[in-house]
């Protein structure tokens, strides 16, 4: 292949941009952030399960109580009843004293559920206690997420810009470069883990930086300017300047 030294030399000008898209690509890819909003999203996650663990914990014993309060309520209201009837003493005496034994083992039924009430609230406060510490740390998981994405997102609109601007300066250097030229470059650069063109500077390949033999070395200074030469390594495209120690 012919190509004019020129555009042949505007192609380590195409392959500075394209290194540089490349490299973008790379930093959008491996950006910290994501990693770290995916092990967020993980322990955001757990925390979220614990926060429910912890809340059924807290319902449970919110059903407990309400039950023993209302077994409380029973018993209240039964000794009461006795009680009224008792003041009022009227009705048989063995009926009176059954009433009497009666009110004594509500009483002290009364005060067994009333301990076991207070047992039940101090468990609640624990339980409680439990829920506000883990849902204070999901909070935090999620105020770090949310400044986690703003810089995430800030950081990508200045990879999007720096892509842009990179992408609007291949054009008109592309157009420099006959279209058989950039097929070619373009073949090998996909092929070619992004390189299709390297300087040769001092004897040595710009692209797989293997030093050419003498007799590539012979061949390269004999052929035309205008000549399109590769390595015989790597088969890349070797650009000629005044630097390339021939
Ligand atoms: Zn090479």
């Amino acid at each position: 292949m012919k190509a004019e030294p020129q555009a042949q030399r505007r192609l380590l000008d195409l392959q500075a941009i394209d290194t540089a898209l490349a490299q973008i690509a790379h930093r959008r890819r491996t950006l910290p952030e994501n990693a770290a909003l995916e092990a967020l999203a993980r322990e955001l996650s757990a925390l979220e399960d614990e926060r429910v663990r912890a809340q059924v914990a807290v319902d449970d014993l919110d059903r407990d109580i309400a039950r023993v309060e209302k077994d409380v309520d029973q018993v209240r209201a039964r000794k009461d009843r006795d009680e009224a009837r008792l003041t009022m003493g009227t009705g048989p005496a063995r009926e009176l004293e059954a009433l009497q034994h009666e009110v004594v083992s509500l009483t002290r039924r009364q005060s067994e559920l009333e301990d076991s009430e207070l047992e039940l609230m101090e468990q609640r406060e624990t339980a409680q206690g439990s829920l506000d510490e883990v849902t204070g740390r999901l909070d935090g998981a999620r105020g770090r997420r949310g400044d986690t994405e703003v810089r995430r997102d800030e950081l990508l609109a200045e990879i999007d810009a720096d892509e842009q601007s990179r992408i609007a300066a291949r054009g008109p250097v592309a157009a420099d470069i006959p279209a058989d030229l950039l097929g070619l470059y373009d073949k090998i650069r996909s092929s070619s883990g992004g390189l299709g063109a390297a300087l040769l500077t001092a004897g040595r390949c710009g692209g797989c930086r293997l030093e050419l033999s003498g007799a590539d070395r012979a061949r390269i200074k004999a052929s035309a300017p205008d000549e399109v030469v590769r390595c015989e390594e790597c088969r890349r495209i070797m650009v000629r300047t005044a630097e390339s120690g021939l």
